[in-house]
């Protein structure tokens, strides 16, 4: 567009030349526009055409995961293959009666089958669950924690300042490399203290090794007090019944992980956990264990302002049934990731590298992200690239999302959905 050096360009004349390059709505061109013309009269049009692309780069995308993170945070953690629909639901309507009904009733009942649990609720994340369960069960009263477990799980997930907020008081127990039993006893039974219960939370993305102890649940059950574990991970039963026939044995990433249903086994009162961590499904947190409190959570006015909407509760169920009839390794993605062996992970590098002409194949390790089994890696296959392609790759429709080692740039095929391999071959095609 040709202006005259001395005069700033006209907002609209701005705007339209935005629009030859620019898919965002007019409206938004012209604001863009605009705020360049205010800010840079002497630029606007590259300052205008800046402020566009930094918009259309910030709305959210579909994008592939290449990282070989499975659940990455930063990608949403667990992608989903089940969908809802544009149209309502019975979400607080009960079929039966034609009555108001509740949108905890069905999740509940499917969560309870699948880990033995009396009741179960579901919030908008597994922090809003803790906060829930403290401040329904623990409000002005004490909560006992090891110190080695005081922790910070990332994204400002930090145990002190939870409880703060809840208005439970913390207690710290034991040391930070060893608790015992006997130091939870002592804490409930000094006279000074008014412990509600005793919280176990996994420490998810942090370990201490070396000379170190704590107590398992199934000790602390045996306590005076409930015992509330907060496992995180959503991982519903440490045997992962559901990769039967799909894999030869449990992997080993999977057996020091704290399972839901083990922990209520072992006697936990109440168990909370992320539904987009190994659960595999939407963004949520479950509360599930006893009934009576359960029911003490449902009751309190923090749960309205916690609830999740329709579609977390459809996707939820769906991913709930998929466990209850064993299709987890095919309906769930992560899992489906988990499952692929490495031969059919092969076959895909090796034929998009032929087709895109581009990259070579070659042996990597995903890792299972989210904070979930910390340090373990599980083996797949890749495709590299010579040098940091990472911002061509990210430039590409539907970005490809990559990470570099040194100056290589790897491509996880575990953490890419088949479906998307396509995807993959038009975007190397573009690094000729
Ligand atoms: C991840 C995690 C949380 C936070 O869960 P969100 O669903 O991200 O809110 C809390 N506690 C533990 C132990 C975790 O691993």
């Amino acid at each position: 567009m040709t202006t005259p050096a001395t005069h700033p360009p006209s907002v609209d004349s701005l705007a339209r030349h935005l629009a030859q390059t620019s898919s965002l709505p007019h409206s938004l061109l012209v604001d863009c526009a605009r705020r360049a013309v205010a800010q840079s009269p002497a630029q606007a049009t590259t300052t205008a055409e800046q402020f566009a692309h930094e918009l259309s780069t910030a709305l959210l995308t579909d994008v592939v995961n290449a990282t070989g993170v499975l659940l990455h945070t930063n990608l949403g953690r667990a992608p989903l293959a089940h969908t809802t629909t544009a149209r309502p639901s019975n979400i607080e309507f009960n079929l039966a009666t034609g009555e108001r009904g509740s949108r905890q009733t069905a999740v509940s009942a499917l969560v309870s089958s699948l880990i033995g649990a009396e009741a179960a609720i579901v919030v908008n994340n597994n922090a809003a669950a803790v906060m829930l369960v403290l401040a329904s069960l623990a409000q002005g009263r004490d909560v006992a924690v090891s110190r080695g477990e005081s922790v910070e799980i990332g994204g400002g997930f930090r145990i002190p300042e939870v409880m703060e907020q809840s208005g439970a008081r913390l207690v710290d127990v034991g040391t930070t490399n060893r608790t015992r039993l006997r130091d939870y006893a002592k804490a409930i039974d000094n006279k000074r203290n008014d412990i509600a219960l005793v919280m176990k939370i996994h420490p998810s993305n942090f370990s201490i090794e070396g000379f170190t102890e704590d107590t398992s649940v199934q000790e602390l059950a045996t306590l005076s007090v409930p015992v509330v574990a907060d496992i995180g991970s959503g991982l519903l039963d440490n045997t992962a019944p559901w990769l039967q026939g799909h894999t030869p044995t449990v992997p080993s990433w999977l057996v020091n992980e704290p399972a839901a249903k083990q922990a209520l086994a072992d006697g936990a009162s109440l168990v909370t956990f992320s539904g987009d961590k190994l659960l595999g499904g939407p963004q949520c947190g479950i509360i599930a264990g006893r009934a009576d409190l359960v029911a003490q959570c449902t009751a309190h006015p923090l749960m309205r302002a916690l609830r999740p909407g329709s579609h977390t509760m459809i996707l939820l169920q769906q991913v709930l049934l998929s466990y209850a009839s064993r299709t987890v390794c095919t309906d769930v993605p992560f899992w489906r990731m988990v499952a692929t062996p490495e031969p059919e992970l092969r076959a895909r590098a090796e034929s998009i590298v032929a087709t895109a002409g581009m990259g070579s194949v070659v042996d990597v390790d995903s890792l299972v992200g989210a904070g979930s089994a910390p340090g373990s890696t599980i083996a797949s296959i890749g495709i590299a690239l010579t040098g940091d392609q990472r911002a061509t790759l990210r430039a590409h429709t539907t970005p490809v999302i990559a990470r570099t080692i040194g100056n290589t740039t790897y491509l996880d095929m575990r953490s890419i959905a088949p479906a998307d391999d396509h995807v993959v071959v038009e975007a190397l095609s573009r690094l000729h």
